[in-house]
């Protein structure tokens, strides 16, 4: 599904041949202070990462690219020499010059890369505390992986719910590109919206990595669960099964085999007390115990 153009971010070259957009939920912005960076921008390259599919350019043809490393390419425009962007000459990032985009609302510094090759007179902008919408952009900017693991994130919603899960629904979702994660991830937040306003829900660990996402989501028992998916999950279901949308899916709900006990130190004695009855005081030391924590 193609992003709304409003829902982009739109930039230009100085001369206005070469323009740009980009979804408004990319990452950034990151400053890169490597060498290379330096010598071409004379200061460090502030940057929005973006997936090379979701970025769309108009007079492309304007675009000189240069091998600035073995790794990499930098676009520049042939015309007024505005730098334009990095792309590795693998995979799947680009990396666009942030000062393309004359206006970047609420936008701040979220990374600072290669700081310690930052010349005695620069300055290596501060990181603010992250928004969570800024915090996934930026996880979702730089997959780590590794032939055995993936990285991403993971949230968690919670209820306050204290009663123990009678089930727990397990489940992991595949987009086939960034667009469709995007959409994934939008019907995701309207669901768990629906959740916590179901009584018998106790909460949900989602996230991401790559383009799989995955939900662990606890429920007082199927009742509850099943009130919950019949508002708007009864709708992404539709999208799913009666249209070309998403790579692959599966799904599960499992009973306990058992529940174990639910175990908080103490912060007076350092005992681990059974909090499984919710009681408030240590049996040991007879100090206040903290809130029981929900058991998922
Ligand atoms: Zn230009
Ligand atoms: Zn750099
Ligand atoms: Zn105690």
């Amino acid at each position: 599904m193609e992003t709304p153009e409003n829902d982009r971010l739109h930039g230009a070259c100085h001369c206005g041949r070469v323009r740009v957009t980009l979804p408004a939920d990319c990452a950034g912005v990151i400053a890169c202070h490597c060498t290379d960076c330096l010598r071409l921008h004379g200061n460090f390259f502030a940057l929005l990462a973006a997936d090379r599919r979701d970025v769309r350019w108009a007079g492309e043809e304007h675009i000189e690219w240069y091998r600035s490393s073995p790794e990499n390419e930098r676009g520049f425009c042939r015309h007024c020499g505005s730098r334009l962007a990095k792309r590795p000459v693998t995979g799947d990032r680009l990396m666009v010059s942030a000062g393309l985009f004359a206006d970047l609302p609420g936008r701040r510094v979220v990374k600072n890369l290669w700081a310690e090759q930052c010349p005695p007179w620069g300055v290596v902008p501060p990181v603010g505390p992250l928004t969570p919408e800024a915090f996934v952009a930026t996880a979702l900017a730089g997959p780590i992986e590794s032939p055995t693991a993936q990285y991403g994130y993971a949230l968690r919603a919670a209820s306050g719910n204290p009663r123990p899960p009678g089930i727990i629904a397990l489940t992991w979702i595949t987009a086939k590109d960034p667009e469709e994660r995007a959409r994934i991830r939008a019907h995701s937040r309207q669901n768990v919206q629906d959740f916590l306003a179901e009584p018998g829900f106790i909460s949900i660990v989602t996230g991401f990595t790559g383009l799989r996402g995955f939900t662990v989501t606890a429920w007082e028992d199927e009742a509850a669960m099943q009130r919950a998916l019949s508002q708007h999950h009864a709708t992404a279901m539709r999208e799913l099964f009666g249209q070309n949308f998403v790579a692959s899916v599966w799904t599960s709900v499992w009973t306990p085999t058992r529940v174990n006990r639910l175990w908080v130190r103490c912060p007076s004695c350092g005992a681990l007390e059974d909090v499984g009855d919710d009681h408030r005081a240590c049996t040991r030391c007879h100090a206040p115990l903290p809130a029981r924590p929900a058991y998922w």
